[in-house]
């Protein structure tokens, strides 16, 4: 605990935050795999560790968001792993890194945007109120590229997006949609949409104080207050808005003194009249870990859901992006990626960039089996996912065993061994946890798994007859 705390003022010792963010990498590395590793964390380096917040530096912007979209939770669970009192990741692009490393998509986009809102000019200094908190420096970072006229409507999400624009068009409260809850499943549009609230009334109703920060945002400016005694500044600046706005709300469930100055804050504004936007994964009375009460306000207003998106809204956002980007992508590879990358919006949007980025560096026309060729690790997580039981199934055929063998407790190597690869498998190709795996395999416990992965590790580094099984095995499972 003391070393916690030592961590948690500023680090001095470069070599101390070498250490730490070394054995973080080492463990994304051990969950990932080589590939993904050096892909999107070998150069991630961490700038600071201070004041429970931890700062990670990303060379580009689209790698800080793809990161930041994939695996911002787990670098945090690592991360808090080794400090307990870490609330917030915050994820920057390097000071240093010019949008040039970026995808020539970004740049176009940045640009574009820029000329659109001239985000670089400064907001007017009046938002500083008596508090002494200045908007700007609460408020989360706010997306030049999400706007309503950037967001393609379709039968999944035109309830959230009608929702959305009249709030952003009213200038006062609309009865029965305070708040406006906007939940639905990773990557569907609901930052988007409340980022597009932001710039609406930003540009339309500069009167109106809008605040706009993530709920672990919002968790991070609470405990900083608690800690500097400065509470009643803080409930005075949050109550002086006039539409707030909290993205994804499931990560303030179970922390309870700052529920508890959710809800406060939360009543306060209700009560005055100002305009409340909230997000989260799941409807307001799924929210399993926020307090009965809290979650009944929450559904109070107007609840809009984003569902799945359909082959017509994926096609249409694929088609609105690339207008934008003026890149020529032909019509039969954006048809495939339609049809293809039915996850969710986030990583269309990635493929799209790569497919796009591609087609610069090329400079002629990509054709479908390039787009293959250039997606097949992305094309096959949109595949039916493997299951444990999938694995199990053709180790048992490969290494001639049975599959009753893979739920035994039998220690004989021939069985062992396969039982063990098996595992080790299920860790790398599947998201089930150590101990759902550990069920699966005849109701072994997670240390049972984590040895089986080391060991598998272990014997693949040293023996390359296991190393190529297991490597065969996998490449058969994955082209299943
Ligand atoms: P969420 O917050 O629901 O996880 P985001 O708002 O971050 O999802 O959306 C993920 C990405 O997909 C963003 O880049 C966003 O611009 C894009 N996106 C999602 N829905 C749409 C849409 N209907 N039209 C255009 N872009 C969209
Ligand atoms: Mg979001």
């Amino acid at each position: 605990m003391a070393q916690q705390q030592d961590l948690m003022r500023p680090l001095t010792s470069n070599r101390q935050y070498s250490e730490l963010w070394q054995r973080v990498l080492a463990k994304l590395r051990f969950q990932y795999g080589e590939a993904t590793f050096n892909s999107w964390f070998k150069q991630l380096t961490l700038k600071s560790l201070e004041d429970n917040c931890a700062c990670v530096e990303a060379p580009t912007r689209f790698i800080r968001e793809w990161v930041n979209t994939h695996y911002h939770q787990d670098i945090f669970t690592h991360l808090k792993s080794e400090c307990d009192e870490l609330v917030l990741l915050d994820m920057r692009t390097s000071s240093s890194a010019t949008t040039s490393t970026d995808t020539p998509a970004t740049q176009e986009h940045e640009t574009a945007a820029r000329q659109l809102y001239n985000y670089n000019t400064p907001i007017a200094k009046s938002n500083a109120d008596s508090s002494g908190y200045v908007l700007e420096d609460i408020s989360s970072e706010l997306d030049p590229r999400y706007t309503f006229q950037s967001f393609v409507t379709g039968s999944s999400n035109e309830l959230a997006h009608a929702a959305a624009r009249s709030v952003a068009e009213s200038e006062s409260v609309i009865p029965g949609s305070n708040p406006l809850f906007l939940y639905g499943g990773v990557g569907l549009g609901k930052t988007h949409l409340m980022h597009a609230i932001a710039w609406y009334i930003r540009e339309h109703q500069p009167h109106r104080k809008v605040l706009y920060l993530s709920a672990e945002k919002f968790m991070y400016q609470f405990i900083r207050a608690l800690r500097n005694k400065d509470i009643v500044s803080f409930k005075e600046f949050f109550r002086s808005v006039d539409v707030l706005m909290i993205d994804d709300v499931q990560f303030i469930c179970g922390k309870n003194s700052t529920q508890e100055e959710f809800f406060h804050t939360f009543n306060a504004l209700i009560d005055n009249n100002r305009q409340l936007v909230l997000s989260g994964d799941r409807s307001p009375s799924d929210l399993s870990d926020m307090e009965e009460r809290i979650r009944s306000r929450l559904g109070w207003g107007l609840v809009a859901d984003i569902n799945q998106t359909t082959y017509e809204l994926r096609l249409g956002i694929l088609q609105s992006k690339v207008e934008r980007m003026k890149t020529d992508v032909p019509d039969n590879v954006l048809e495939f990626l339609a049809a293809k990358i039915n996850s969710n919006t986030r990583e269309l949007e990635g493929a799209l960039n790569r497919v796009v980025a591609h087609c610069n560096l090329i400079k002629h026309k990509i054709t479908l089996d390039g787009v293959q060729h250039i997606l097949r690790d992305l094309l096959r997580t949109n595949q039916t996912p493997i299951t444990i039981h999938d694995i199990q199934k053709c180790v048992a055929e490969y290494c001639n065993v049975r599959i009753s063998d893979m739920h035994s407790a039998r220690r004989a190597q021939h069985i062992a061994r396969p039982r063990q690869i098996a595992m080790y498998l299920s860790k790398k190709l599947t998201s089930h946890s150590l101990p759902e795996i550990g069920r699966k395999f005849g109701g072994k416990d997670h240390t049972t798994v984590m040895h089986a992965v080391r060991r598998v590790e272990s014997l693949c580094h040293d023996d390359p007859e296991i190393r190529r099984s297991v490597e065969m095995l996998m490449g058969s499972l994955e082209q299943r």
